[in-house]
């Protein structure tokens, strides 16, 4: 079997699980505990909290371990929001772009069904990104009574001083744009929108699920407030991720209890898996350089290869600005999801749009905000390859590709 689905989730690394065993079996410790096993516990997560702190250019005390990347999308979103409107009621906006993950768009929607945040969407274009200027607008308010603009900010007024409230006036609490798209694999200009929403005072959460080991992830460089990460997209196990909020920035936790993560996630942490997210990262930004360029040569072969091949197909997302390993297509007059039936007949394995959206009839919501018409965002697929990829692999399936699509389109 082809696997071409890593955009959806990676086999565990041998190493995560070497790294991690230990704390599932004979060091299995509660890090709460008054005793030699707690300590060695505790000292294990502190550990890997230094390791991914170090691997993101962020302070340990910044990061707080949850259950995946939906949860860190979450917390983020949820948190800064209702912490910074019940410091200042005024901040009553919340700007999400219109390519994010349910993880971020939902976490949205519920601040506006349950807790009466005006929600916007940050519009995109084609290719699916965001331009800097609309989003500096935006932030500046509905009526563009802020001074918000995307350069010139200074990255140090960076937004998420809670206590500080907004600098220009704006009325966002929180805005949230995705590094990189699960879909399409569009990359944003992040710095860009980082310093759009500094110069006005506006926290910016960004879902970075996608970038890990893919895009550097340098939050001090990045000029983010916030960061989501998810383990399984990397080689850790799913049901793990990360959170990085800017220290200063204070954010209402969503679960209540012991206090643990400095009280913003209580819950006896997941020791074994902390440690095992901390493998993946340090070992995924090892391999980074070297994936980037050999994984960005394939996908642009495979990206070349389909387009002469088939006639039919369309590249969805930036023909340049996207992540190394990912393409994505539509093949107009074809169903995505019987070719990705086809496909799998032929041992190979993809998507019909993201994991998440897969299953249900509705087109795609990002590749609709790019301006795609619905019948043609049925017949999307995407192809995203895991740093060990090899060019045989691609062949064959840019082979099996265009004879399953020539098939399906006799078949009308
Ligand atoms: N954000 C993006 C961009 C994703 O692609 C995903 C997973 O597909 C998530 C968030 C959710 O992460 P998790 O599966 O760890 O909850």
């Amino acid at each position: 079997m082809i696997f071409l689905d890593a955009a959806a989730t990676t086999p565990v690394r041998r190493e995560v699980i070497e790294a991690m065993f230990p704390f599932l079996t004979n060091q299995f410790g509660n890090p709460s505990s008054h005793h030699e096993l707690g300590e060695i516990a505790a000292a294990a997560l502190t550990r890997a909290r230094e390791q991914c702190a170090t691997a993101l250019g962020a302070h340990a005390d910044e990061l707080t371990f949850t259950s995946g990347g939906t949860e860190a999308d979450n917390l983020a979103v949820k948190g800064l929001a209702l912490a910074r409107r019940a410091g200042d009621p005024r901040l009553n906006r919340v700007l999400i772009s219109a390519v994010e993950h349910p993880a971020v768009a939902e976490s949205a929607d519920y601040l506006r069904r349950v807790h009466g945040f005006e929600v916007e969407l940050v519009p995109v274009d084609g290719d699916g990104l965001v331009d800097p200027d609309v989003f500096a607008a935006m932030l500046a308010g509905p009526s563009g009574s802020g001074t918000a603009s995307s350069d010139g900010a200074d990255g140090d007024v960076a937004g998420g001083d809670v206590a500080g409230g907004n600098v220009a006036g704006s009325d966002v609490a929180v805005a949230s744009i995705m590094y990189a798209n699960n879909e399409v694999g569009t990359v944003q200009d992040l710095t860009a929108l980082s310093a759009a929403a500094a110069g006005a005072g506006v926290p910016l959460h960004s879902d970075a699920v996608q970038a890990a080991g893919w895009l550097p992830l340098d939050v001090r460089a990045l000029g983010v407030t916030a960061l989501s990460l998810s383990g399984h997209k990397i080689g850790a196990p799913k049901g793990v991720g990360l959170l990085y909020v800017k220290g200063g920035s204070l954010y209402e936790p969503l679960i209540h209890g012991g206090g643990q993560e400095r009280g913003n996630r209580s819950g006896t942490e997941n020791v074994a898996f902390a440690v095992a997210l901390a493998t993946a990262l340090v070992t995924a930004e090892a391999v980074r350089p070297s994936a980037v360029e050999r994984v960005t040569e394939l996908r642009e072969n495979f990206i070349r290869r389909i387009l002469a091949d088939i006639p039919a197909a369309q590249l969805t997302g930036h023909r340049t600005r996207r992540l190394p390993n990912v393409a994505s297509f539509c093949f107009p007059g074809t169903s995505g999801e019987s070719v990705l039936l086809e496909l799998e007949r032929r041992n190979i394995v993809c998507s019909s749009g993201s994991a998440c959206a897969a299953g249900s009839d509705e087109p795609s919501a990002v590749l609709s905000a790019m301006g795609i018409e619905r019948t043609v965002a049925q017949t999307a697929l995407r192809f995203s390859f895991g740093p060990d990829v090899t060019a045989e692999a691609l062949e064959t399936a840019a082979t099996e590709l265009a004879a399953a699509v020539a098939r399906m389109l006799r078949l009308g």
